[in-house]
């Protein structure tokens, strides 16, 4: 096994282990490619998604919220294009007879197809590399016509007439479709200028085929989406200066630059003017963390068109009316849980054992702090938890009595709590603790009473 497949195979284990990441009906044997977040998953996720919002939304005034429904009208997913040619291509080996997805065996040659293609437009990249391709199972060159099978997940939301296949309510494909729908209210209801941008959290759903990789992709996933309304003449500017602010991002939550990189799209979908990837370095390899895309006025035309609602810009200074171009910014939670935990993971030998430690950015570590009581004695619980629920009122706090003080710290290191507080026989008498520092391991004597002002300091 290769050093990276093992460090994959820890990473999940680690996350069942500890309440991060569980199979999803684990106990009825589960169900493919979807997960569930544990008691520590939820508080990274959440943590991942404030930094997001902080960083797209707080920090700037020139970006609102939404939070749109997963369900909407079918004629949504009509308009943008999704019933008809949103789907993975796929073509079967004539020799062994097993499918395989046309754009991941296309990447496995460096030729990248994008998702909304149609049939034809894959049909020819994929001829014009066929030389380069064979069966990834018995290594054939011999392959079936590409088949495209669309991903929309449907349901019968509202539908009550017993066939609702012929008339499906769609589970959203992605959450920037929400955005678009509500160009128009944003712009009605808040004094917002082009440039503007609406950005959004939240979950949608793919009928994958091929599901694989632990979270990375999954058929119920949520993501991190913001469409930036430019003037058409600025498109490029505000492109790059985005593609800029997603990549520090990255870096901005502990991830070393050498780990991630820029991805071109090179087969661009017929409307798009340019789109690049932000890679991460996985076990697994580079794959796409978020896509920075220039989609031109193409979305918003569509809906203008399919709706017969005007979605035209009219700048009043100007007195210019235009519809606005998009720069699209699209990151998945899972993926960048994914990513934080894979660089986070680390093995030290300390004292002759294994340590496993994660070292997360304090900002996204599910517990800023946990308080552990030397003895489970009355006389060290009381001022232990008299710490606990003074600084709980500040941050996500853990408090762990059970087993020796060494496996508690080793507990805690391995869930990428930076911090450890020990109260001890002593603290009764000197009213200080230990507190230990999970990176260094250093510990040193902080009195109670000067606690907050410590961590106020250590976790700003
Ligand atoms: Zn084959």
């Amino acid at each position: 096994m290769s050093e990276d497949a093992n460090l994959m195979e820890k990473i999940v284990s680690l996350c069942k282990r500890r309440g991060f990441v569980f199979p999803s009906s684990e106990i009825y044997g589960g169900f493919a490619a979807v997960y569930d977040f544990g008691p520590l998953g939820v508080e990274l996720e959440n943590n991942i998604k404030q930094a997001w919002w902080k960083t797209m939304v707080h920090d700037r005034e020139d970006v609102v919220g939404l939070d749109s429904a997963i369900f909407m009208l079918p004629k949504v997913w009509e308009a943008s294009g999704h019933v008809s040619g949103f789907s993975d291509p796929l073509t079967e080996c004539k020799k062994c007879h097993s499918r395989h997805r046309v754009d991941h065996m296309l990447e496995a040659v460096g030729v990248f197809a994008d998702e909304k293609m149609n049939q034809e437009e894959v049909q020819k990249i994929f001829d014009e590399n066929l030389d380069k391709l064979e069966c990834p199972k018995c290594k054939a060159k011999d392959f079936t016509p590409v088949r495209k099978f669309n991903l929309l997940v449907q349901s019968n939301l509202g539908n009550f007439t017993g066939d609702w296949t012929k008339e499906p309510v769609y589970l959203r494909g992605e959450t920037c479709q929400g955005i678009y729908v509500n160009y128009k209210n944003v712009l009605d209801s808040m004094h917002v200028k082009v440039p503007f941008g609406i950005a959004q959290i939240g979950k949608a759903f793919r009928n994958e085929i091929t599901a694989r990789q632990f979270i990375f992709r999954t058929r119920e996933f949520e993501q991190m989406e913001m469409q930036y309304f430019v003037h058409p003449d600025d498109a490029m500017k505000y492109y790059d200066q985005w593609k800029e602010r997603r990549m520090q991002f990255y870096v901005d939550l502990g991830i070393k630059p050498e780990n991630l990189q820029w991805h071109k799209h090179e087969n661009l979908v017929f409307y798009a003017k340019e789109a690049y990837d932000i890679e991460y370095n996985y076990p697994f390899g580079w794959k796409e963390l978020e896509g920075v895309h220039a989609r031109g006025d193409y979305d918003l035309t569509q809906h203008a068109e399919h709706s017969k609602q005007k979605l035209e810009y009219m700048d009043q200074e100007k007195n210019e009316k235009y519809v606005p171009h998009v720069v699209e910014t699209s990151a998945g939670v899972a993926r960048t849980l994914l990513a934080v935990l894979c660089e986070a993971y680390n093995e030290e030998e300390v004292e002759g054992d294994t340590r496993v430690v994660l070292k997360l950015h304090p900002k996204l570590a599910p517990y800023k702090i946990a308080v552990l009581p030397l003895s489970k004695k009355d006389e060290l619980i009381e001022p232990a938890r008299e710490i606990l629920l003074g600084l709980k009122k500040i941050y996500n706090v853990d408090f762990d009595i059970t087993q020796s003080i060494g496996k508690r710290y080793r507990r805690q290191d391995e869930i990428g709590t930076p911090y450890c507080i020990t109260v001890d026989f002593d603290s009764l008498e000197d009213k200080a603790v230990t507190v230990r520092d999970r990176d260094t391991m250093k510990q040193e004597r902080i009195a109670i009473s000067d606690l907050e002002t410590y961590f106020a300091e250590k976790l700003s």
